[in-house]
């Protein structure tokens, strides 16, 4: 018995200095440290740049610890600011990375090019940084908030749904049902469709329908503006648990939200609330 507790003693220390060093390893290796601040712009090299289409590319931006996040939420934006004449002039941007990504985070960017901030995107080359602050919005997901999002997006306007698909769909324990319906000038201009095609054939919950103002001579999507037949068509009717996500341009907003209205959506509010059952990015 006396033996017994002169050798219990020290494999017990042992066992707790083991134990207490492997928490501490992965809590230091799974430790989530946001970056940003919401008024502070810090900056951020380009690590990597990716053409999407003629004027759209994925850039992806290096955080200063590998292991930590950039904590944006879900459908939030960051704004980013360059200098034009001495003068700043920031933008809104959605990150499209999964908000758990570690040492980086990803911008999907259409260049205009008369356009100020996102012409800028185009001209950076591989370690050039940009000045980012946030995070702003307010979109809250949550897997057990909604039982279907009904999503209308142009053009860019895919970035803040693409978030919430990858959100939605990169945990299996989400059974929110995804209906997109994507508009677009020309099939070339049509964002990630690999992705969105692979996306709907494999996972039940999502399906994207795309709609096209200038289509090509063949083509079995839908044709001229996103109309409220259209919405009744490929989007949830409303009721209970049921959402709807807006995001484009002004006048595509204008439009969508008096269709959402008609059909008994709700109106939008502003500024947003993340209850709204019409919500615009
Ligand atoms: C909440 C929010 C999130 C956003 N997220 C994204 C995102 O993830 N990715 C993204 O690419 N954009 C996003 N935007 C749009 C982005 O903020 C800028 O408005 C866009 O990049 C243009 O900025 P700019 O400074 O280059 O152009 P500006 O200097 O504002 O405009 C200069 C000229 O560029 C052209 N131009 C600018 N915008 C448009 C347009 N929409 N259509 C046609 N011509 C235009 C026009 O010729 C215009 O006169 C988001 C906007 C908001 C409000």
């Amino acid at each position: 018995m006396c033996n017994l507790t002169f050798f219990a003693w020290p494999v017990c220390l042992a066992g707790t200095f083991l134990v207490a060093a492997a928490a501490y390893v992965i809590l230091c290796r799974w430790r989530v440290t946001p970056t940003l601040d919401p008024v502070v712009f810090h900056h951020f090299p380009l690590i990597r740049k990716t053409v999407v289409t003629y004027d759209t590319a994925m850039y992806r931006f290096g955080l200063s610890d590998p292991d930590s996040v950039l904590g944006v939420p879900v459908g939030h934006h960051v704004k980013v600011m360059a200098y034009f004449d001495g003068k700043p002039i920031s933008r809104s941007y959605t990150p499209v990375s999964a908000v758990d990504d570690r040492g980086h985070f990803d911008l999907l960017v259409k260049s205009y090019p008369s356009g100020h901030v996102s012409k800028m995107f185009d001209e950076l080359t591989l370690g050039d940084k940009i000045n980012v602050c946030g995070p702003k919005g307010r979109y809250e997901h949550r897997p057990d908030l909604h039982t279907h999002l009904g999503m209308i997006a142009g053009g860019t306007g895919l970035a803040p749904m693409l978030a919430v698909i990858r959100c939605v769909l990169g945990n299996r324990a989400d059974k929110t049902r995804l209906h997109l319906i994507f508009a677009n000038t020309r099939a070339e201009d049509i964002l990630l469709r690999r992705e969105l095609d692979e996306l709907s054939a494999t996972r039940p919950n999502f399906t994207v329908y795309y709609v096209l103002s200038h289509p090509p001579a063949q083509w079995d999507g839908g044709v001229g503006h996103v109309d409220e037949w259209t919405i009744r068509k490929h989007l949830p009717a409303p009721g209970r648990g049921v959402k709807i996500l807006l995001s484009g341009s002004k006048p595509m907003m204008a439009a969508m939200t008096q269709y959402c209205e008609a059909i008994g959506h709700g109106r939008p509010q502003r500024p947003p609330r993340s209850e709204d059952r019409v919500f615009v990015f």
